[in-house]
């Protein structure tokens, strides 16, 4: 008989497959010698065989089947074939007479049907295999971290050592990344610069990309060159040897997050451009600076526009705030409603489970009625027209019961998630009055309403509901805020309603 020697790599890593391959086809050589089996081909794996459609597999699968050779000699079964797929194609040429012999020094095998049953188990093992493999990964990495090694891709100025699997310093990189990091932590360099720095001396990314200014910002603020880790948002010490000292990062960090905000403030210079169109002649609203002052106007881009007047900036906030006073909600109140709410939701959650628990009961009686029918008909007391016509009725009446059902589990809390969510809303319009976060100011306004004018020095919107609702209660004084009267569930519900909705006590 002549066989087959196919063997495959173990994992994707190079260096470990080349040795693991190595090692399988000396020992598999020694096998055909002990056992004294005819080698007529080898073949060898390169790709993993969690996925079908190996090249190999399937060159070896066509020789056996023009009859070349009768015999595989594997490893284990895992090799031969890691996936069902496969493991079917092998049990297939079993049955069909293709391979005559499987053999592995690890594992007995006759082509009986016992022996086929083993073999499926070995292959179905194979695939439990894989899984176990896929967490030995991550328990493999998650190890390497406690011993303090960074278990992925080197950053810039570290290498990759293959044989330790540690990151070593990169000799021709690490000053560059020592240098950048030197000089921007004198403040005076901006990410820009410090990417142009490294461009000019022909520092490329260990993928060998240009250096971008990401990687620029990543380089500034990774631990690992002081010799710490992030790894799943978790710290840990790291015992590879550090480029730079604690405290250059320490000040690398302090510049980087003052010049964020710099750059954040003239980045919304004009904060609420984008939100206002003009109330005259619907063009898009500009602003400019005027000695110390932002002022918004219309930009008269379509035709000549009524409009003349510049609504400065000081004053379109106060517009701004005036509205979120009447929209705003306390933190206490906030809450005490979400409270409530969590309250209705339980006893929703409730009231739906008895009623679900009815309709389930109800199936029950339909799928009895149809097992009496059934017997009905077996006994030739009802006509095969008569069956027909009223199994098909029980049926569609389940069906019906079935939709009920599932409607009841979804729709009864709908109203729950846009609820809170409103809630919260007011709570945010609270905490934009006491702050100078005006672009969030402009997200809001936007995400509650739409049709945002600027006209004649007059900011107006079109809250859209409920807010519109609670803008026209009246503003409490701080002493007497009572509990709203409009957070009852049927405006939070969403629907406009016209009847006077029920106080919540507080
Ligand atoms: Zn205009």
């Amino acid at each position: 008989m002549r066989y087959i020697i196919y063997a495959r790599k173990s994992t994707e890593d190079e260096d470990r497959q080349i040795l693991s391959i190595e090692a399988q086809l000396v020992e598999l050589k020694e096998f055909a010698a002990k056992e004294k089996l005819e080698i007529v081909a080898s073949f060898q794996e390169a790709k993993t065989a969690k996925e079908p459609g190996r090249i190999k597999f399937a060159e070896m699968l066509s020789f056996l089947e023009r009859g070349k050779a009768e015999g595989i000699l594997s490893w284990h079964p895992d090799r031969l074939a890691r996936n069902s797929v496969d493991g079917g194609k092998i049990i297939h040429f079993v049955d069909k007479g293709y391979i005559k012999a499987l053999k592995f020094p690890t594992f007995w095998f006759e082509p009986t049907p016992q022996g086929l049953f083993m073999l499926s188990i070995a292959f179905g093992q194979s695939k439990y295999f894989v899984d176990s493999l896929r967490d030995n990964v991550k328990r493999g990495l998650r190890q390497k971290v406690r011993r303090g090694e960074w278990p992925h891709q080197a950053p810039l100025g570290y290498l990759n050592d293959r044989n330790t699997r540690k990151i070593v310093v990169d000799k021709v990189k690490a000053s560059f990344v020592k240098k950048s990091l030197e000089i921007y932590s004198t403040g005076k360099y901006t990410l820009l610069q410090i990417r142009n720095f490294l461009r000019e001396n022909d520092i490329r990314s260990n993928t060998n990309r240009p250096i971008s200014i990401s990687m620029v910002q990543n380089m500034l603020t990774n631990h690992l060159y002081y010799g710490a880790m992030i790894y799943k948002s978790e710290y840990h010490l790291a015992t590879h040897e550090p480029l730079i000292s604690k405290k250059l990062f320490d000040k690398c960090q302090e510049v980087m997050s003052k010049r964020g905000k710099q750059k954040e403030i003239r980045k919304h210079h004009f904060a609420f451009l984008g939100l206002m169109k003009c109330g005259s002649c619907d063009c898009s609203i500009t602003a400019e600076k005027q000695k110390g002052h932002n002022y918004y106007r219309c930009t008269k881009k379509k035709e000549p526009c009524r409009e003349k007047h510049y609504l400065r900036e000081e004053s379109l906030i106060e517009q701004i705030k005036s509205f979120l006073q009447k929209v705003s909600l306390s933190g206490r109140d906030t809450k005490k409603i979400l409270a409530e709410l969590q309250k209705d939701e339980l006893r929703e959650k409730e009231k739906s489970v008895s009623i679900v628990q009815n309709l389930k009961v109800e199936i029950v009686e339909i799928e009895t009625k149809l097992e009496k029918l059934l017997d009905a008909y077996l006994g030739e007391v009802i006509s095969a027209t008569d069956y027909k016509a009223r199994k098909e009725k029980l049926l569609t009446q389940k069906i019906e019961l079935g939709e009920k059902i599932r409607d009841f589990e979804q729709k009864s809390l709908s109203w729950l998630e846009p609820a809170r969510e409103f809630v919260l809303s007011l709570n945010q319009a609270q905490k934009l009055l006491t702050s100078k976060n005006y672009p969030e100011m402009t997200t809001f306004l936007k995400n509650i309403g739409s049709n945002h004018i600027l006209e004649n020095r007059q900011f107006r919107f079109e809250p859209q509901n409920p807010y519109d609702l609670v803008a026209e209660r009246r503003v409490p004084r701080r002493e007497d805020l009572t509990f709203p009267d409009w957070c009852t569930r049927q405006d939070l519900n969403l629907q406009p309603s016209g009847s006077k909705p029920d106080t919540l006590s507080s």
